[in-house]
């Protein structure tokens, strides 16, 4: 067996040195890291059941009603006592009037009489059994029942959705459509939820401007606060825009301060690497706490994480793709544990064929743009989006998904299986 020389890699998997000038951080151990510091909000207010969309349940709700109340049809057609029907053959019934859903049958069901009835309805008293109405004859008052009913079928019990004292959600529950549509079926109109997560932002750079103006030479649009704005405002949480702030120290340590007070997190974007006007790093060393700084994901290597004063603070990179990369995938998981979420929706990845060939440099985990698609054999094959820089937005805007390399990967070649995570919601 002869062996290959291997190149040695750039970052070495098992490298977990953290902080300045360190080695790279894994980026699960640094989502690990981040997570173990969050400590969730916990001051509650009480909603209305559309305004709980997407905000998280503060107490467990139990039913204090069974869903459905009454024992309910499941189907239209015809309710009987199944000890009226035949076993042999087809069997005949008097239709003595009708139940729909919210007008029960207010009579009595006597024996070889039936009641026409409704999907939902109550099945009337004495009656245990809902035949279809594709299986029925009826003519005038006469209804006539083929063979082959099972007793007591069709009929929904009392509680089969939940029952009186059940857990209908835990705490903790992001409230999707499905919550709320529970919620409501258990009649709860007002419901207690975790305050909303208060979140302020900065572009750090004297090369930026703001929408509207026109750009002399060496400046450029601030297209960050508005990919930073939208996922935010996708989680759900309250944005506090502070703006650009220009590359000086004491500008920094201002918009530091100001987040601070506002704000239970702190997003920044750009300033976090080791360059002659970055002042992030230095301002959260010197003034606040630094968790750590270097991640080994592509793009997106220069993070900072701490605390300033009361907040949580998150620096990114100022490359736009880093930005958005860095903030789906370590920002992203520390605010929904910032908004109390403790069920968290599952990432969802996907394999796929790669179409394309990729260039991937051993050393750190990427996450490549690409486009996604479901084949009509129903395999998935998924393509480069364009253009891989980690300033490049337009490729970024092209993709529906990221395609995600291990740090070990090196280049790949069309044809091989790769793993994908498409953009969920935020992106
Ligand atoms: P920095 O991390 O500050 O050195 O920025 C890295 C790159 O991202 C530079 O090319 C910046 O011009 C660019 N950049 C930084 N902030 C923004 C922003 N808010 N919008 C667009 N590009 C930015
Ligand atoms: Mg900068």
């Amino acid at each position: 067996m002869t062996e290959a020389r291997q190149p040695e890699p750039a970052s070495p998997d098992s490298c977990a040195v953290t902080g300045h000038g360190g080695g790279l951080l894994r980026l699960d151990e640094a989502r690990e890291r981040i997570l173990a510091d969050i400590v969730p909000v916990t001051e509650r207010e009480v909603v209305s059941l559309r305004d709980a969309l997407g905000r998280v349940l503060a107490s467990a709700v139990h039913s204090t009603v069974d869903v459905p109340a009454h024992r309910s049809s499941a189907m239209d057609g015809y309710a009987l006592a199944g000890q009226d029907l035949s076993s042999s053959g087809a069997a005949a019934f008097e239709l003595v009037g009708k139940s729909l859903a919210g007008r029960p049958f207010a009579g009595r069901v006597g024996r070889g009489q039936c009641v026409r009835i409704m999907t939902g309805a109550p099945v009337p008293e004495a009656t245990d059994t809902v035949v279809m109405q594709e299986q029925v004859r009826a003519e005038g008052n006469r209804v006539v029942v083929e063979a082959g009913q099972r007793v007591g079928q069709h009929v929904r019990p009392v509680g089969e959705d939940i029952h009186r004292g059940d857990l209908a959600i835990g705490a903790g529950t992001l409230l999707h459509p499905a919550q709320l549509g529970l919620l409501a079926a258990v009649g709860v109109g007002q419901v207690p939820v975790l305050r909303r997560v208060r979140v302020a932002t900065f572009s750090t750079g004297d090369e930026l401007r703001p929408v509207g103006e026109s750009l002399a030479l060496g400046q450029i649009y601030d297209s960050n606060r508005y990919s930073l704005y939208g996922m935010l405002a996708r989680l759900g949480l309250e944005v506090v825009d502070l703006g650009v702030v220009p590359d000086t120290r004491e500008d920094t340590m201002r918009a530091f301060e100001a987040a601070a007070t506002r704000a239970d997190a702190i997003v920044s974007s750009g300033g976090v690497s080791v360059g002659d006007a970055d002042y992030v790093t230095e301002t959260l060393e010197r003034h606040g706490r630094i968790g750590f700084w270097k991640v080994a994901i592509k793009p997106g290597k220069p993070i900072a994480f701490g605390r300033f004063g009361p907040s949580y603070f998150f620096g990114l990179p100022g490359n736009p793709v880093a930005v958005m990369v860095t903030f789906y995938q370590l920002v992203q998981p520390a605010l929904r544990a910032l908004m109390g979420a403790v069920h968290p929706d599952p990432p969802i990845f996907v394999r796929a064929t790669c179409e394309t060939r990729l260039r991937k440099a051993p050393g750190r985990m990427e996450f490549q743009r690409g486009v996604l698609e479901r084949q009509s054999s129903g395999t998935y094959t998924v393509r480069s989006s364009g253009h891989q820089g980690s300033g490049v937005l337009h490729s970024m805007s092209e993709a529906n998904c990221f395609i995600v390399l291990p740090l070990e990967q090196g280049d790949v070649e069309p044809g091989t299986e790769v793993e994908v995570q498409p953009f969920a919601g935020l992106v």
